[in-house]
């Protein structure tokens, strides 16, 4: 009997155990994954629980539910990776042996990484909307908040869904336009990047549309500390952004498992080969998801669609092939943009993203890199296709490699 080990059944764990375990027979193969947490929480939620727009109930569901029969879920936190001797080690003591490792422990915001973040301020008047706690104490904030300088802030590259300090600050000026306080809101972004995204020509589009709606953007900004004092941003070359309310996506790691294991860069994720997502150190290990360490976006739709590859090359790889199948970095995300509209970027390792029509060239439905009702009706129907289709690894009607088709470059 070989045995499959999964770490994290977030969105890329519960995905691999879906699509392998009627492709591993039953006789000779064992699959455990593990996870630390019973709950599994749909994370693109986060961004419009602040907002009212969805209730806690809307975003969690029993994890064991997702995980599919013949594959033994554990809820116990992870300690430790003994690659050398095929060994993980739970926080219990509990010792798991393997033969392949698949590790998909995410990523996760960090503001005890950055001075005074997490001071007399924090859930007062410094908040962050990637945890549920965090989200929860921003919607009770923004309910009763009265208005002043709100200053949307990203801490350091890379983030999760990078775009969602983006979106939140587009619906947050729809918000207070909405209740009738937009005028009393001054709204800075700040961002470590030089503009509102990390590619030129969303860059151009994502920040022009922060200028029509009257958002400062403070570019190049490297935070050095939070001063609870005096309310105020301040950066390594002693540049100061006051603020009332600030939002801030803290330093984003991946998990301490991986540190304490010895197998990860500084940010705690795990090298590997950006097609195969084979580790750069193991030959039986790989990591998937906002775990390792390839140069695409940490989200939910790299995760699918690198998974979909993934699944093709394990086969091969247990069979003691060569692996065919190289994954480019494929991700596509919704940017919700206020008042009921969304725009859709789709993009890969080489190209970045561009304007055009999505998944079919002219007919789309969807429109990329510009405004559009279809697009914000596609982010809202996702959390049904994410629950039903996406996590019991049930095929979606869009190819796992990018495509050229639709899009051109001419903006
Ligand atoms: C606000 C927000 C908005 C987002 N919006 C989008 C979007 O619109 N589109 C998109 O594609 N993506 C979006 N994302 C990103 C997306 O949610 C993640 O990229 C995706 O969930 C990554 O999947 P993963 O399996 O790598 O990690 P996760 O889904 O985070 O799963 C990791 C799992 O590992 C477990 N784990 C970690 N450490 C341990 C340990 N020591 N022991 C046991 N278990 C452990 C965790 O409990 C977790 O369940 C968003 C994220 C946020 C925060």
């Amino acid at each position: 009997m070989r045995r499959l080990l999964v770490l994290g059944a977030g969105t890329a764990g519960t995905m691999v155990v879906n699509k392998l375990r009627p492709k591993l027979g039953k006789h000779d193969w064992q699959i455990t994954v593990v996870d630390q947490d019973a709950s599994h929480l749909y994370q693109p939620g986060l961004l419009l629980l602040p907002f009212g727009q969805y209730s806690v109930e809307e975003l969690i569901k029993r994890r064991q539910d997702f995980v599919p029969e013949g594959v033994t879920l554990l809820i116990k936190p992870v300690d430790r990776i003994d690659a050398d001797v095929n060994r993980v080690l739970l926080q219990d003591g509990t010792e798991l042996e393997y033969d392949y490792l698949v590790i998909a422990t995410g990523t996760s915001p960090r503001p005890d990484q950055t001075t005074g973040m997490t001071g007399s301020e924090w859930r007062r008047s410094v908040f962050d909307f990637y945890t549920l706690e965090g989200a929860i104490a921003l919607r009770d904030k923004l309910a009763t908040w009265e208005g002043g300088r709100l200053v949307v802030h990203i801490t350091e590259m890379p983030i999760k869904c990078p775009v969602a300090p983006l979106e939140f600050t587009f619906l947050a000026d729809a918000f207070f336009a909405e209740k009738g306080m937009r005028d009393r809101v001054d709204i800075t972004y700040v961002t470590p990047l030089e503009g509102a995204f990390t590619k030129p020509i969303a860059a151009k589009h994502l920040g022009g549309m922060l200028a029509q709606r009257g958002i400062a953007l403070e570019g190049d900004f490297m935070v050095d500390r939070v001063d609870n004092e005096t309310k105020t941003l301040v950066s390594m070359d002693e540049r100061e952004v006051p603020f009332d309310l600030l939002v801030t996506v803290p330093l984003n790691m991946g998990s301490d498992v991986i540190a304490r294991s010895g197998l990860g860069d500084e940010l705690n994720y795990v090298p590997v080969d950006r097609h195969t997502l084979l580790s750069s150190a193991h030959d039986n290990v790989f990591a998937l998801g906002d775990a390792s360490d390839i140069p695409a976006s940490k989200a939910g739709s790299v995760a699918h669609f690198s998974v979909e590859l993934f699944v093709e090359n394990f086969l091969q790889h247990i069979a003691g092939k060569p692996m065919t199948h190289a994954f480019d970095g494929h991700a596509n995300c919704f940017v919700e943009s206020g008042r009921g509209k969304g725009l859709l970027i789709d993009f890969n390792y080489d190209t970045e993203p561009l304007p055009g029509r999505y998944p079919v060239p002219v007919l789309g439905p969807f429109s990329l890199l510009e405004e559009s009702h279809v697009n914000h009706w596609g982010k809202l129907g996702f959390r049904w296709a994410y629950w039903h289709l996406l996590l019991p690894g049930h095929p979606l009607p869009v190819p796992s490699l990018m495509s050229m088709a639709g899009k051109h470059r001419d903006s």
